[in-house]
């Protein structure tokens, strides 16, 4: 098999920031996605429906602007802890699609996230009700706990805590990294509105954590959740390729400016967004599972999020491509993952 056409994926977790570099970042997603779920840590960040719709507006204007007028970002809403359930209410009447968890400290621009959950419980309570998914980065922060370590941790000391006092909650495990969380996921029981799934990013189904030492260290492999051992990357594998409508396609795509990545204190965050469905191809093949992506990459999440499946196709190819080196982003350089490396798929359009 050498061509394959698919329903156009949606990328169900995205880091696209704001302002002048809109624009350029937009373009490459909404060249491949028909929709992607923007994640709301920007600095300060979308805490509110007001600031989110606004958000929202940007970006289809930025799409706009590099051509892709179709292009439907969805959004989501920082949860910190003085949500009240009032602004639940306002985001399901507003088509936002979820609420994000960043456990306080977790990732970038994170200060602002929830430091005790317990403290959410009636905002949380009331998401169960309107079946707003909670999407969380599933990592405690505390520093006792090995960097290795917080996923698996956060599920005994967060995760199930919480879906055992809201049942009725719809969660997303959001880019997983460890065969905890597959097992997790798989087992955990669910009711009808309180369903959980997780996203998968392509780079953690290609590398594990020896990735970011080859040869030296590659600060352009450094993401968070950080890569894990190989026996997690062959569970994210079996997981993503094996047909579960619980688990699909998120990139988790975080674009920092080139300087920030290659620093002393680099920045965490792989940018994927220019060859997403080519990287995710590559590992589906990897297992000889090509025809699983379609459904991974373009129905599960939708069926998941209960909105409509896309009518449009794409087509990728079995083609070698060369990554560039880097894009611009306003006035600032930015490194590819894979920069200067060839991939096995491109995208055809
Ligand atoms: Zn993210």
């Amino acid at each position: 098999m050498n061509k394959l056409t698919l329903t156009r994926p949606d990328d169900w977790h995205l880091h696209l920031r704001d302002g002048e570099v809109l624009p350029d970042l937009v373009s490459h997603t909404a060249r491949q996605f028909s929709r992607a779920l923007v994640m709301p840590n920007l600095k300060p960040p979308v805490t509110t429906v007001q600031q989110a719709k606004q958000y929202q507006q940007r970006i289809i204007d930025a799409a706009k602007k590099a051509g892709y007028p179709n292009f439907l970002p969805l959004m989501t809403l920082y949860l910190t802890d003085k949500t009240l359930p009032s602004e639940v209410d306002l985001a399901v009447e507003n088509g936002l699609v979820g609420v994000k968890l960043y456990p306080a400290g977790a990732t970038t621009n994170s200060d602002a996230g929830v430091t005790n959950l317990q403290q959410c419980d009636a905002t949380i309570a009331r998401m169960a009700e309107l079946g707003l998914a909670l999407l969380v980065h599933g990592e405690v922060t505390h520093q006792g706990v090995d960097v290795f370590d917080r996923e698996a941790v956060f599920i005994d000391e967060v995760l199930d805590p919480l879906r055992k006092r809201h049942p009725r909650l719809k969660v997303v495990f959001e880019h997983i990294t460890t065969k905890q969380a597959v097992d997790y996921v798989e087992q955990a029981s669910t009711t009808d509105q309180g369903q959980i799934a997780a996203t998968i990013t392509a780079h953690h189904l290609l590398y594990n954590r020896n990735a970011i030492f080859q040869g030296g260290i590659r600060p352009h492999y450094y993401c968070l959740p950080i890569l894990k051992r190989e026996v997690h990357r062959q569970a994210l594998l079996s997981a993503a390729t094996g047909g579960s409508k619980k688990f699909f396609l998120g990139t988790d795509s975080a674009p920092h400016a080139k300087h920030l990545k290659e620093h002393p204190c680099g920045c965490a965050g792989c940018f994927t967004a220019a060859q997403a469905i080519e990287l995710y191809a590559q590992a589906f093949d990897s297992v000889g599972k090509i025809q699983q992506l379609e459904g991974f990459a373009a129905f599960h999440g939708a069926d998941f999020y209960g909105l409509p499946r896309n009518q449009e196709q794409i087509t990728i190819e079995k083609k070698t491509q060369k990554v560039p080196a880097s894009y611009t982003m306003g006035k600032e350089l930015l490194v590819p993952l894979n920069a200067e490396e060839s991939l096995e798929w491109s995208f055809l359009g």
